[in-house]
């Protein structure tokens, strides 16, 4: 573990856009926490500079960097290593610099799972339908494929859809379903499901008045889980609620991979009730706005 008195170390969030990112919070109140020499900053790196930027975390001895959107995919074949479990998910968001050696993970599906276990859901042959097809989605798929889930899969463009199921097949036993995201799909598919998993940005501020499940197919039997997390109670888990479903929210996977970064950056234990309080913090502040 890193010692305080020793050089600042520099931590990052690449992204386009990232003003809105609540990585910096997170991570420098669990550096302040745990009185650790570290420093958590927010990059934007447009796609064209993204290599340089990689390049840069390597010649800067940069400790550690999360990728999100759009660069998850790209950076993969960017960097030095790639962890079995990212190069299966075909993304990497988190990125640990060792003297040089650049390495590459990918945390989100212990994060979605973290959710899951918070509220003790068991996903063992429970019908799941997952909507979306995109970076979330992938982990999520990885993840429930690997707990034995009977998976469907919606997507607005079916051919990401398709792409995933096929990448995905290959993990698990079931056979996985795949259809274009509609109204008319979600109503033959829902009765059928007892989980559904919202990994579309839709209801992700700032457009944070629209669902991605007409509020009629919402049921007291069903758990609702909703990556988005910002706002934390999106109209969807407000509809769901309402309904008396069991609803769980994206704030904890978004902690629970800031927990696993912050470990593998320092060596230190994350301060996870910190880490969580400081982006509930921000959740507020952005509510309030
Ligand atoms: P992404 O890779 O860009 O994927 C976006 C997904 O949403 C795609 O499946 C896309 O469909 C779909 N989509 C976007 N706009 C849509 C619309 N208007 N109608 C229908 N479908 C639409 O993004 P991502 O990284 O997967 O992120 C998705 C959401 O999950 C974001 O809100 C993000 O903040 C959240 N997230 C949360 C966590 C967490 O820790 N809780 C982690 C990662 C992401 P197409 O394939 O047709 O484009």
């Amino acid at each position: 573990m890193m010692q305080s008195g020793g050089p600042l170390l520099v931590c990052a969030v690449i992204a386009d856009p990232v003003a809105q990112s609540l990585s910096p919070a997170m991570h420098n109140a669990a550096f302040r926490h745990c009185r650790l020499p570290f420093v958590y900053v927010a990059w934007r790196v447009v796609s064209e500079k993204l290599a340089a930027a990689v390049a840069g975390i390597a010649a800067l001895g940069v400790r550690g960097v999360n990728v999100t959107l759009p660069h998850k995919e790209a950076v993969v074949p960017l960097l030095h290593l790639v962890d079995e479990r990212a190069r299966v998910i075909g993304a990497v968001n988190t990125i640990v610099n060792d003297n040089g050696v650049l390495r590459g993970y990918n945390t989100d599906p212990d994060g979605f799972v973290a959710g899951l276990l918070e509220h003790g859901i068991e996903v063992r042959d429970q019908r799941v339908l997952l909507l979306g097809a995109g970076g979330a989605a992938k982990a999520a798929a990885y993840a429930l494929a690997n707990l034995g889930a009977r998976l469907t899969i919606l997507n607005r463009t079916p051919s990401h859809a398709y792409a995933l199921a096929e990448r995905t097949r290959r993990l698990c036993t079931h056979s996985i379903e795949t259809q274009k995201l509609t109204n008319e799909h979600l109503a033959s598919f829902l009765p059928h499901c007892d989980i559904v998993v919202n990994a579309t940005s839709i209801g992700m501020w700032p457009k944070t008045d629209i669902s991605p499940v007409p509020c009629h197919l919402l049921r007291r039997n069903l758990v609702v889980y909703d990556l988005v997390y910002r706002p934390r109670a999106t109209r969807l888990l407000t509809e769901a609620q309402a309904v008396g479903a069991d609803v769980i929210a994206g704030v904890t996977m978004l902690v629970e991979q800031g927990t696993l970064a912050f470990t593998m950056w320092t060596g230190a234990e994350a301060p996870r009730a910190v880490m969580r309080a400081a982006v509930e913090q921000q959740l507020v502040v952005a509510h309030e706005e």
